[in-house]
């Protein structure tokens, strides 16, 4: 039990080589619960000297017991370890609740997605095949996947738990030997996750976990020699400067940059089937989520009555502390905050009309860090709140005219992550799919549930790489073909 503070272990640990011990230099940072600002809990602040232990700890994983475990076996310690997180959601929900500010519907929500990534690849790690490749007369050629070797997987604070799973799961099954860097704002599920690894029979030094803060641990992580693959999500500013540390080793990164993702409700929509997901979407997790629908874009016909629902529906939201699991939380930190009233206070300085908004209720928490979920309408395509990724729960409502003018603004932004069409009409959303410039995209439905089968990620500004589904065990393998010459 820690002597600090009420959680089942001491927050402070850096995991090496299956000891969990201080920073090497004793230094600590403090996590703050959103929901109030008060202390929660300190943790270690790893170095480049913690990193450096860790990689080595890593690669001797590889070149031990770990590196010598058949595909299956990997297989089943994810299984083990899925069926833990399982049995531990209503715990890691807490965790998250108290971390991150996620009310504890979602945070459980994350948790079984968790335990689910870990059970798809767990499933996958011994169905990665080969080929067999028609060659010359007198040659048998074949290719067949092997891991990169010592992966590093810098994390966010907004969703922990489902970010390691997609990667570290991934990046496990294919036999890869992890240093996860989680966020220095929220890092409590890392370290939970980490100790139902080691309880699940995972190896010593196959997962290595050293918090930190970006510029110290994760930009050594980022810079080591040891490490042969990168898998980031956060910021485009860290995500550029990760892909020109990983530059100098030749290292291949798998960049997930968030972005501006449209919803767009055509005249023929259904409506009552697409409202809940239009809300939802915008203010999960206080709208701190990558592929939030930060901007809604409605066809002429049906604007003012969607306009007029998705207000009602703001209107309603319930606000709420964490714990007290209401609709929307808190945001991760201050900081966040600051940057959210600043777009908002642009809008309005630019004379956007606010459609609605809900309310705080005197009762929060006044250290904690709320923002009252806006929907702001009429928002020209073009104007910083239909452009720039808000990461909190502001949603900007745009109207067009026709197919093409809703193309044009949605591809209208410098990003490309996810995209969602309402409309009966299947060949026009097909249509849109093939020429919406993103890497998902969502016919009458946004998220798919999350949808942890299917490739996501990026295309410009929103990165490159693809995580979750199959084609993340790509990602994390290299191809080695081998060709015999023979009579
Ligand atoms: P960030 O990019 O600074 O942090 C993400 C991760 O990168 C953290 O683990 C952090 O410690 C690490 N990091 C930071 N600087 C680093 C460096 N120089 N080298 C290596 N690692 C480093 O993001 P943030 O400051 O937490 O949030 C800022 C904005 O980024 C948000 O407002 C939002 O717009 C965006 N964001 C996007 C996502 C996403 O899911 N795509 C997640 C978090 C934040």
């Amino acid at each position: 039990m820690n002597t600090v503070n009420e959680f089942p272990f001491d927050t402070r640990g850096i995991l090496v080589a299956g000891r969990w011990r201080p920073a090497a230099s004793g230094a600590e940072l403090e996590l703050l619960n959103p929901s109030d600002g008060q202390r929660l809990a300190p943790i270690a602040r790893g170095q480049a000297e913690d990193v450096a232990a860790a990689v080595d700890a890593a690669q001797a994983a590889l070149d031990g017991p770990w590196g010598a475990m058949s595909a299956l076996e990997r297989g089943r310690v994810l299984h083990a370890m899925g069926l833990r997180v399982l049995a531990m959601a209503d715990e890691l929900a807490r965790l998250e609740a108290l971390d991150v500010g996620k009310p504890l519907r979602q945070g459980r929500a994350d948790a079984v997605a968790l335990a689910r990534y870990l059970e798809f690849y767990g499933g996958a790690a011994d169905k990665v095949m080969g080929q067999t490749i028609p060659f010359a007369n007198g040659y048998t050629a074949f290719s067949w996947r092997e891991p990169h070797g010592v992966t590093a997987h810098i994390v966010p604070w907004n969703y922990p738990m489902q970010i390691i799973g997609r990667s570290v799961g991934a990046a496990l099954a294919m036999g890869n030997a992890c240093v996860l860097k989680p966020a220095e704002e929220a890092c409590l599920t890392a370290l939970a996750f980490a100790r139902i690894a080691e309880e699940s029979g995972l190896p010593s030094g196959a997962l290595n976990v050293v918090p930190g803060l970006g510029e110290e641990a994760g930009a050594a992580l980022a810079a080591h020699p040891g490490v042969r693959h990168i898998s980031f999500t956060g910021s485009v500013e860290v995500g550029a400067l990760i892909q020109a540390a990983a530059a100098r080793h030749a290292v291949p990164v798998t960049l997930e940059l968030g972005g501006k993702s449209p919803q767009i409700v055509f005249d023929d929509a259904d409506l009552d089937a697409a409202l809940p997901f239009l809300v939802n979407a915008g203010i999960q997790n206080a709208g701190q989520t990558c592929s939030a629908a930060s901007r809604i874009l409605v066809q002429q016909g049906v604007y003012r009555q969607v306009r007029e629902r998705m207000a009602e529906r703001y209107r309603a939201l319930r606000v709420a502390p964490a714990l007290d699991d209401g609709d929307v939380g808190p945001l991760i930190s201050a900081r966040q905050r600051q940057q959210v009233n600043r777009c908002l206070a642009r809008a309005h300085h630019d004379g956007l009309p606010v459609a609605a908004s809900a309310t705080l209720p005197s009762s929060l928490p006044a250290g904690g860090f709320y923002v009252a979920p806006t929907l702001v309408a009429d928002v020209p395509p073009e104007h910083p709140i239909a452009q720039d990724e808000i990461f909190g729960p502001v949603q900007a409502l745009i109207p067009f005219t026709d197919e093409a003018d809703a193309l044009r603004i949605a591809n209208g932004t410098a990003y490309g992550l996810v995209a969602g069409v309402w409309t009966r009409d299947g060949s026009r959303g097909l249509r849109m799919a093939r020429r919406l410039r993103c890497g998902q995209v969502f016919i009458n439905n946004y998220g798919a549930g999350g949808g942890i089968e299917l490739p996501f990620g990026g295309v410009k500004l929103s990165g490159h790489g693809r995580e979750k589904g199959f084609d993340a065990l790509y990602g994390f393998s290299a191809l080695k073909t081998v060709a015999i010459k023979h009579d």
